[in-house]
């Protein structure tokens, strides 16, 4: 086991550290340099990315999944950002952005929906972007749904799904959300260059490991996270037949483990 802060290596040799979590305190990780970002993957499409200046979460799945790396109550993030609504991606956002005061940044029914539950949120739409004083988002289209479930089993529709493009501190990263395979992923990636891209690849619901390899030709990303698979049973897209894939493609994979992390600059 290594503890907080301390570094190991995998197979990819690539150095990974245990998350350090900010608390409340809002001290940075001693790891957090001005040109390093840390990405921690908490499980399912939850991930935590820390800059030197802010700390964002995507799709907050943590209460409810059983691979999430940590609970909702422990996280601090200062934005939120949520690809669509289903359960598995809104997760814990409302609990998280009333306790934290994070908005949440997503599509424009969604937002209505969150803040109706009086969380702090900020809409875009597809093609939209807005300058935040972090950077820029940008809200891309994915191939897939976006509804709750009301009572009485009857499905609420909130809009379309997005996938969300952050450009921060010189980086961007890409997170697709749930989705099918499309090939004007080409135009994400010519937009701007990709540093991370965060790919589903459980199949059944979203891409498995044979689309998203043509999602990584597609993109052009520096760094590839796998997403979105084996949280349940049903998610049986394999990250390393993935990694078999994508060889050639030129961009680096990094299987990460609920509460892994890598750096990458
Ligand atoms: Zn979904």
């Amino acid at each position: 086991m290594f503890s907080c802060g301390q570094s190991h290596r995998t197979y990819q040799a690539k150095i990974l550290f245990k998350p350090c979590y900010h608390q409340a305190s809002g001290e940075r990780s001693p790891y957090q340099q001005e040109n390093n970002m840390k990405f921690t993957y908490l499980g399912h499409a939850a991930g935590y990315l820390e800059t030197a200046s802010e700390r964002f979460l995507f799709d907050p799945f943590l209460t409810g999944n059983p691979k999430a790396s940590i609970r909702a109550d422990r996280i601090d993030p200062t934005y939120i950002l949520v690809t669509h609504g289903h359960s598995d991606h809104v997760g814990d956002s409302v609990a998280i952005s009333k306790r934290t005061g994070a908005p949440i940044i997503t599509t424009f029914e969604l937002s209505q929906w969150l803040e109706a539950q009086k969380a702090k949120v900020e809409s875009l739409n597809h093609g939209g972007s807005q300058d935040f004083s972090f950077g820029r988002i940008t809200i891309t289209i994915a191939f897939h749904s976006s509804s709750v479930t009301e009572e009485g089993g009857r499905p609420l529709y909130l809009g379309e799904p997005a996938g969300i493009v952050l450009e921060t501190e010189g980086r961007t990263i890409y997170h697709a959300g749930d989705t099918a395979l499309f090939s004007d992923m080409r135009l994400i990636g010519d937009e701007t260059p990709i540093d991370l891209a965060l790919l589903p690849i459980g199949d059944r619901f979203t891409m498995g490991p044979k689309q998203a390899k043509k999602a990584v030709e597609f993109l052009r990303p520096k760094h590839v996270v796998p997403i979105h698979h084996g949280t349940f049973p049903a998610l049986t897209g394999d990250p390393h037949e993935f990694v078999k894939l994508a060889k050639g493609t030129g961009a680096e994979i990094h299987v990460l483990q609920p509460g892994e992390s890598m750096s990458f600059t």
